[in-house]
């Protein structure tokens, strides 16, 4: 059955081009600012597998977005590579027509194992979170006392795996890990590589943010420019979310990610489905809309097809540009379950 092809628009006339796919809302880190140890402890009721969409509910709904305008793919979590059998739905993905980039955000944790897999199986890109080299600073963000070397590890055997340009983001937290700025611009300047440095987000409800503990993009910035002299460079797409800088002796670039202190709403062009198909509009939407029962109700991919059409069309999201102290307070959907 062909699905009908046509560019899906918002009600800002923002058109659905990226589609981020949560595999599990499991993980095995802990990071303080995504899945507190307090709330995702031994006890969280995590889904069940029988309730995950099945790769072929998952390569069904992609084909359906595609054919919609998405061009982008960003496979994350929870942590993506805990999935069984994660290179079996990325080569589905990589398979498929009008898919003209696929990308995964990982933890690293088990990057060693799996970088060559995921490459084999068609895997274009890859991003890595890595928080600090500082292994102290690094242990206790992660919460689990995970080592910063086997995150390095991961990095590596993804380059000897043939990823370039890894992307490295960083989540920048007050009093936590400024130190770490340079240190990781430092690190990757001259490798290719390019580190993403994320302002604190009040994503979800349970990371406990204030505003003072943000880092402002401006501070960042200063910081840099005084190591190294930086410039900025064009956007590769209007949608990104990173401002991209290059260093003044031409030796890389790096971006920031600014969504608290310079929000990018209007050109977010992303949807995202959790592990479970509930489909977000938003990254700090509070509700989702199920497609995993209309495609185990056995509903045609042309039904499916209109859905999607008709809640893309009366999306109106600009979260972090309406960002008041009230609406940092809703019952907004976690991080971890949706991928940032
Ligand atoms: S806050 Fe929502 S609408 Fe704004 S850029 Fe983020 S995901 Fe897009």
């Amino acid at each position: 059955m062909t699905i009908p092809t046509s560019v899906a628009v918002d009600s800002q006339g923002r058109p659905l081009t990226d589609l981020r796919i949560s595999v599990t809302d499991r993980c095995n880190f802990r990071c303080t600012y995504c899945m507190p140890k307090g709330v995702f402890g031994r006890d969280f009721k995590f889904l069940a597998s029988a309730a995950l969409l099945t790769f072929e509910e998952i390569e069904r709904l992609a084909r359906i977005f595609i054919a919609h305008g998405v061009e982008k793919i960003r496979l994350t979590g929870g942590e993506p590579l805990l999935r069984r059998g994660l290179d079996r739905l990325v080569a589905r993905l990589a398979a498929i027509d009008g898919l003209t980039d696929l990308t995964l955000t990982t933890n690293g944790s088990l990057l060693d194992k799996q970088a060559r897999a995921l490459r084999d199986a068609g895997l274009r890109r890859i991003t890595v979170s890595l928080d600090s080299l500082d292994d102290a600073v690094f242990r206790a963000m992660n919460d689990v006392d995970f080592p910063v070397a086997r995150v390095l590890a991961g990095i590596e055997a993804a380059s000897a795996a043939g990823f370039e340009r890894i992307k490295i983001n960083c989540v920048v937290k007050r009093g936590v890990n400024e130190s770490s700025i340079v240190e990781l611009a430092r690190r990757f300047r001259g490798t290719g590589h390019v580190v993403r440095f994320i302002e604190y987000m009040d994503v979800g409800s349970t990371n406990g943010w204030r505003l003072d503990d943000v880092v402002p993009a401006s501070e960042i910035l200063e910081l840099l420019e005084a190591e190294f002299g930086v410039r900025p460079i064009a956007p590769v797409k209007r949608s990104d979310v990173a401002s991209r800088y290059e260093f003044a002796d031409g030796s890389g670039e790096f971006g920031v990610i600014a969504s608290v202190t310079q929000p990018f709403c209007r050109d977010c062009s992303r949807a995202r489905l959790s592990s479970e198909g509930l489909l977000y509009t938003c990254l700090f939407a509070t509700v989702g809309q199920d497609l995993r029962a209309p495609l185990r109700e056995g509903k045609s991919d042309a039904e499916i097809a209109s859905l999607l059409r008709g809640i893309w069309h009366v999306r109106a999201d600009r979260y972090s540009e309406l960002r008041t102290a009230d609406t940092v307070k809703l019952p907004k959907v976690e991080m971890s379950h949706i991928g940032g």
